[in-house]
């Protein structure tokens, strides 16, 4: 055992993380693209990973796009499936995408919202129809996508800090 100062965590430990996933302020919701927007709750700059709630209120393909690492998702309304795959991920369904996998999100006309926790590693590779690529994201560039929407809306750049480690 390590020695503690408080009879808690070593003091080299990073903060603890302990948020309603469901936020009450509207603004929390970061815009990703049209009738999209993601939840921010623990963007891990030491392993380039994140988690997040991704929120989907239109139907259609979202995008195309391929995991050099490993996704883990959880349902928590609504559905959505892979035009590359015949399941469906219904709420409550967990989903595990493995590294490797390219995939096309769509949501079916028939559901009006969509959320989705996310447990993402490494990178968002986003494809077009032949397979090039045409834009990333990582731990990153989603911080720096919180930071300016929460500067815009009022809550402040520092505001993100607290789901950074
Ligand atoms: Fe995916």
């Amino acid at each position: 055992m390590y020695k503690v100062l408080d009879g808690s965590a070593h003091p080299l430990a990073p903060k603890e993380i302990a948020i309603p996933a469901m936020p009450e302020d509207e603004r929390i919701w970061v815009p990703q693209a049209e009738g999209v927007w993601f939840r921010p709750m623990m963007l891990n700059t030491l392993q380039g990973q994140w988690c997040n709630l991704l929120r989907v209120r239109r139907a259609g393909i979202l995008s195309k796009h391929l995991h050099p690492q490993p996704v883990h998702g959880y349902v928590i309304k609504g559905r959505w499936h892979y035009l590359e795959h015949d399941w469906v991920a219904e709420t409550g369904s967990y989903v595990f995408e493995p590294p490797g996998e390219i995939h096309t999100l769509t949501v079916p006309e028939d559901c009006e919202e969509m959320i989705t926790f996310f447990n993402i590693s490494g990178c968002m590779v986003y494809l077009d129809e032949n397979n090039e690529q045409i834009g990333f994201e990582d731990v990153f560039t989603k911080i720096d996508m919180c930071r300016q929407h929460y500067i815009d809306v009022g809550l402040g750049a520092d505001y993100v800090d607290q789901f950074v480690r």
